[in-house]
C-alpha cells in the first residue's frame, strides 16, 4: 500500500482521527459471523442495547510500532485476546477466540498502514478492539445480540519531551467494589473514574489515586494505570488486589525486572501509610507505558519520592528496556512479539 496520509506526525496527541477501515464482526445465534473490514464509522444499534442502558460492553487497548526496519509490529495481543475475554465473561457477553481477536488486530493495522507513524516519533497507532451488547432488550438481561469491533487511531508519544515526573493525589472515591468489576476492562469502572478525575485536575494534579475499596488504606490504582514502587532495597513491587485491572504493561515490567535488570519483584498490599518505603514509584500502562510518580499528596501532604521534576534510575531502565522491546530495538522474551510487517 502506498497511500500517503497528510499527518504531521510530530504534532499527534491522544485525539480521534478517522482512519480508513475497521473491523467488524456480529454474534446472534450462538456464533461470531466472519467479520469485515468497513468504511463507515457510525454504528447504528438499537435503541434497547444493553450497552447503553446497562453497560454490558468491554474494551480493549494494545498499540502497533514501526519499527526500525520498516516492519510493523504489535506487543503481546494474545494477552489483550485473553483479557478482553475475562471481560467478556464477566458481564455474561460471549468471548471472543483469541485467534479472532489477533486476525482482527492484524487486519486493521493493515488496512490502514498509511496511518503507522514511522519509526522514530515516538507515536504508534493505537488499536481499540471492543465488545458490546446490542439488540432490543429492556430487561436487565444479557443482550440477544453482541458486536465485536477493532477501530485504529494513530496517536503521539505520551511524553513529548521525555519522561517527566507528575503528581497525583488519593481520591476519596473509589472506581470499583472490592469484588466488583474492577479486574474487568468495562466501562462502568471508567464511568465511575470520570467525576473523580476531574477533582483531581482541578486541585492541581494529574489524576487521582484509587485506594482498596474495602479499607481504604491500600493502593491500588493510578487512574487508568497500574501502581509500581522501586523500594530503598531496590525491590519492584506492585499491589495485588481483585479489584485492580491486571495490566499487561504491569506483568511485562515485572518480567523486566526480574530477568532484564535483576530485580526481585513482589505482587503484595502497598500502604499509603508507608509510602516511605520506596525511593522511586510510577503508573504504568499502554498509553504512557510508565509515567514517573514526582509526589502523591495524601490527607493534605504532598510525599515526594525521588524527585518532582527528574525521572529516577531504575524507573529510566525499566522504561527505555520496553519501550526498545515494543518497538524491536531489544531482543524481546519468547512470544511477546507479534510481526504485522
Ligand atoms: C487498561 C488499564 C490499565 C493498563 O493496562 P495495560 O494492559 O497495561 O494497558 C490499568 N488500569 C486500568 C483501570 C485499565 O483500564
Amino acid at each position: 500500500m502506498s497511500k500517503n496520509v497528510n499527518i504531521d506526525w510530530s504534532k499527534l496527541s491522544f485525539n480521534y482521527i478517522k482512519t480508513d477501515l475497521r473491523y467488524i464482526s456480529r454474534w446472534k445465534d450462538g456464533q461470531w459471523d466472519e467479520g469485515e473490514l468497513v468504511e463507515d464509522n457510525q454504528l447504528a444499534i438499537s435503541e434497547a442495547s444493553t450497552a447503553l442502558h446497562y453497560g454490558q460492553q468491554c474494551f480493549e487497548g494494545l498499540k502497533a510500532y514501526g519499527t526500525k526496519d520498516g516492519g510493523v509490529q504489535l506487543f503481546r495481543p494474545d494477552e489483550n485476546a485473553k483479557r478482553m475475554q475475562d471481560s467478556c465473561r464477566r458481564v455474561l457477553m460471549p468471548e471472543v477466540p483469541v485467534e479472532k481477536f489477533i486476525d482482527a488486530c492484524i487486519q486493521v493495522v493493515k488496512a490502514n498502514e498509511a496511518y503507522v507513524p514511522p519509526y522514530g516519533t515516538g507515536a504508534t497507532l493505537y488499536l481499540r478492539p471492543f465488545v458490546i451488547g446490542v439488540g432490543d432488550n429492556v430487561g436487565v438481561k444479557p443482550a440477544p445480540e453482541y458486536i465485536f469491533s477493532v477501530f485504529c487511531v494513530p496517536v503521539g508519544p505520551y511524553f513529548k519531551g521525555g519522561l517527566a515526573p507528575v503528581n497525583f493525589t488519593v481520591s476519596e472515591y473509589d472506581r470499583a467494589a472490592p469484588y466488583g468489576t474492577g479486574a474487568a476492562k468495562v466501562g462502568g469502572n471508567y464511568a465511575a473514574s470520570l467525576y473523580p478525575h476531574e477533582v483531581a485536575v482541578k486541585k492541581g494534579f494529574a489524576d487521582c489515586i484509587y485506594l482498596d475499596p474495602a479499607t481504604h488504606s491500600k493502593i491500588e490504582e493510578v487512574g487508568a494505570a497500574n501502581f509500581f514502587g522501586i523500594t530503598k532495597d531496590d525491590k519492584f513491587i506492585t499491589p495485588k488486589s481483585p479489584s485492580i485491572l491486571p495490566s499487561i504493561t504491569k506483568y511485562s515490567l515485572m518480567h523486566i525486572a526480574k530477568d532484564y535488570l535483576g530485580i526481585e519483584v513482589e505482587e503484595r498490599d502497598v500502604l499509603v501509610d508507608n509510602l516511605d518505603e520506596f525511593k522511586e514509584t510510577g503508573a504504568c500502562g499502554t498509553a504512557a507505558v510508565i509515567t514517573p510518580i514526582g509526589g502523591i499528596e495524601y490527607k493534605g501532604k504532598l510525599h515526594v519520592f525521588h524527585s518532582e521534576t527528574e525521572v529516577g534510575p531504575v524507573t529510566k531502565k525499566l522504561y527505555d528496556t520496553l519501550y526498545g522491546i515494543q518497538f524491536g530495538d531489544v531482543t524481546a522474551p519468547e512470544g511477546w512479539i507479534v510481526k504485522v510487517k
